[in-house]
């Protein structure tokens, strides 16, 4: 074929098959006579029909992930050639690019390895396949994408296809007739496994899942059951005890899970990264460009080694665990030290990947590493300081109308910072016969209040749907963790923590993501939409609100018509509901839902988010900034913010909305007026207590609801 040397040469394809794959394209050599690759140009929004065509490859069933990419944006480029590019992707075949096994060696080829008992050190995803394929959306016309196949046949470096039924070259007896099992599968399968569901549901779903490339066999489902039998009975049998010595053990892990691992320093202070490729993966999807949040000092009393989580919100808002630090030190140092390890892992698939938003949960966590590392704003998020205070009240306090009351004094606190000595003051006067209570908020709270109310004050504050998110997390942690603390001693080994985390928790995540995303699994799948206080708030009727008063809320349950929930305090992060889950000191589906209700109606106190950024505001309309440039840059920034609101506003037109879109127009006044910031500024204006505010922030938050839904 003749090579083409001007990519205005290549003809752009468009197949007429819904999905497509290579071999549905003509490939076109492009490049020099010395280097040239196999192209096709395609449309950039047939990009994924093509992924899926090449996935549900006959002879190679796989799947291809991101194992590279780079972004520009336009404009950002003054010279370029035609083939530059806007997006650059490299796919490669899930069963590459490395073949791990014991010891996390590179495996030199398959052919040449030692024969094993151990079936299961069988590689079923890990099999160096060098398939892979470049996609570059062109910087010069961003409609059309140029896919460059570098290697279409799916063998490893020493050219045997190792994978699909034409891989005839498994290891290990009778390893011939065995099926293909995918990583997608292979993940299924161990995921209810170790969710414990039966045995027979998890063959029925296995089945299900290798039929769908190589098509119902009865010899296939019994070599399937024997599969899914051999797998339960490893799990079983697996221990997290791989040495006597727990570090020792963990070493040993350590060596066999290299590509979990972003950090690692065996010696004091012991620090341990966790994060699985699926997990980076879910950091670059929901971590870009939004917000990251932690769920600190986890098992500080209980564990060997407190445990941190970094979540972020997939698509349900819901907090996903995206990496684990097991470790004592909070050294500024260290702290650095695996922040930057795990910036780096995600910067090398790619660079571009930023945050927006940090959310901490504990005051005495050090902002300047995250500062350094990430870039980018600290929030704080209360859940963890309003948890610890209701647990406490209900535990040591017997009278439901005192425990509400103590509740609402140390919300108030929160709400207003400034006057904290006089309400201080006045509450343990009050309450000074609840010995019990008062020894310990004397005892844990006054030494550190300060600490906690600066925090309050310098920094915005998250709502109370992130704080619900990672408090879910958080519970479900507990719940898996402490569920096993029957056994002696586990909750002082590493290795135990670490095999917990990797393999049960990990799972029920993977599981119901994939339950979400493929729509299967309509149990998993419907449990971990409720999962969030949020998400089961939304469920209730209004009218199931009898009563509404700013002391107290009378709420409907939702399983009989004659019991009822009392909240107290309704409209305040700090309201008091009697029902077993809010007692156990969570925020409660009755809370959220009464909160909502309350929202922007006189005489409530409002959700300590809005107030913050309220506050925000209006500070910046105060302080009086120099005339410079970077007052330009601010302003900048705000009206682009600005207009994002504002076309969330459009979005959801109507009834009055129109007339409130027209209150917000950009006035700018002349030069001298926008010297000091706020004074022509009609945003300002909206932000007053306003019924036109209530509607836009109802409007977003509808907004939300929609896009959630997609
Ligand atoms: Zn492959
Ligand atoms: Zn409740």
């Amino acid at each position: 074929m003749d090579l083409i040397e001007s990519i205005h040469d290549i003809p752009v394809q468009n197949p007429s098959v819904e999905d497509f794959s290579a071999s549905d394209l003509k490939w076109i050599k492009f490049g020099t006579p010395e280097h040239h690759d196999d192209v096709a140009l395609i449309p950039y929004a047939r990009v994924d029909e093509f992924i899926i065509g090449e996935c549900s490859n006959v002879e190679c069933p796989t799947r291809f992930h991101i194992e590279r990419g780079r972004k520009r944006s336009l404009g950002s480029l003054l010279e370029f050639k035609s083939d530059e590019y806007l997006e650059y992707r490299l796919y490669w075949c899930s069963f590459g690019p490395e073949n791990y096994g014991e010891g996390g060696m590179i495996l030199p080829s398959r052919r040449y390895r030692l024969n094993t008992r151990n079936r299961a050190a069988r590689p079923q995803s890990m099999r160096g396949c060098t398939c892979h394929f470049v996609i570059k959306r062109l910087y010069a016309r961003p409609s059309l994408s140029l896919i460059i196949y570098n290697n279409r046949r799916h063998i490893s470096k020493s050219g045997f296809i190792c994978h699909g039924p034409l891989d005839r070259d498994a290891i290990g007896p009778g390893a011939k007739k065995i099926p293909y099992v995918g990583h997608e599968i292979q993940q299924q399968t161990m995921s209810m496994i170790y969710l414990g569901i039966p045995e027979e549901n998890v063959l029925e779903k296995h089945i299900e899942g290798i039929q769908r490339y190589c098509g119902p066999d009865l010899k296939l489902n019994s070599i399937a059951a024997q599969y899914v039998h051999k797998l339960g009975m490893i799990i079983k049998r697996s221990t997290h005890e791989l040495d006597l010595d727990d570090q020792e053990s963990v070493r040993i892990w350590t060596q066999r899970n290299k590509k979990s691992i972003f950090y690692y320093h065996d010696d004091e202070p012991f620090i341990l990264g966790i994060q699985t490729e699926w997990q980076l993966q879910q950091m670059l999807r929901f971590g870009h460009r939004s917000l990251i949040a932690v769920d600190s000092t986890f098992g500080i009393k209980r564990l060997k080694y407190p445990l941190c989580t970094l979540v972020v919100f997939d698509s349900r808002q819901h907090a996903l665990p995206v990496a684990w630090v097991i470790s004592r030190s909070v050294a500024k140092s260290d702290v650095c030290k695996w922040m930057k390890a795990l910036l780096g892992r995600v910067r090398t698939v790619d660079p571009t990947w930023k945050v927006n938003g940090f959310i901490i949960d504990d005051a005495a966590v050090d902002t300047d590493p995250i500062r350094e590392t990430f870039c980018c704003p600290i929030l704080f998020s209360v859940w963890r300081i309003r948890r610890s205070w209701l647990r406490h009240i209900v535990k040591k306090c017997r009278n439901i109308k005192l425990q509400r009351e103590i509740f609402k004094r140390l919300g108030d606190l929160l709400y207003d910072p400034d006057s904290y000595l006089v309400l201080l003051d006045k509450f343990s006067q009050d309450f000074v016969d609840q010995t019990d209570f008062m020894q310990y908020f004397t005892a844990t709270w006054l030494p550190k209040i300060e600490m906690w109310l600066t925090r309050i004050k310098t920094l915005p504050l998250a709502s109370q749907e992130t704080s619900g998110a990672i408090e879910s997390y958080h519970v479900k942690l507990k719940l898996k963790l402490f569920d096993d603390s029957h056994l002696s001693g586990a909750l002082e080994r590493v290795d135990w923590l670490v095999h917990k985390l990797t393999t049960e928790l990990h799972s029920a995540y993977w599981l119901d993501r994939y339950a979400d995303e493929s729509d299967s699994f309509q149990t998993v799948k419907d449990e971990y939409v409720n999962s969030t206080s949020w998400h089961r708030a939304s469920k209730i009727p209004d009218s199931n609100i009898t009563s509404l008063s700013p002391t107290i809320a009378k709420i409907t349950s939702q399983n009989s018509q004659n019991s009822h929930h009392i909240v107290s305090n309704p409209g305040s992060e700090f309201a008091f509901c009697d029902c077993e889950w809010g007692l156990r000191g969570n925020i409660c589906k009755h809370v959220v839902k009464v909160n909502a209700m309350c929202e922007g109606l006189e005489g409530y106190a409002g959700s300590l988010s809005f107030h913050s950024f309220q506050g925000l505001l209006v500070k910046m309309m105060v302080e009086k900034e120099d005339d410079s440039m970077e007052v330009d840059l601010s302003v900048a920034w705000l009206s682009q913010i600005y207009e994002q609101i504002r076309g969330l506003v459009e979005l959801n037109k109507s009834t009055d909305i129109g007339t409130v879109v027209n209150g917000f127009g950009l006035k700018w006044k002349g030069k001298k007026g926008r010297t000091t910031v706020g004074s022509s500024w009609t945003l300002a204006q909206t932000l007053a207590k306003s019924s036109g505010d209530v509607v836009v922030r109802k409007k977003i938050r509808k907004r939300k609801r929609l896009s959630r839904l997609s």
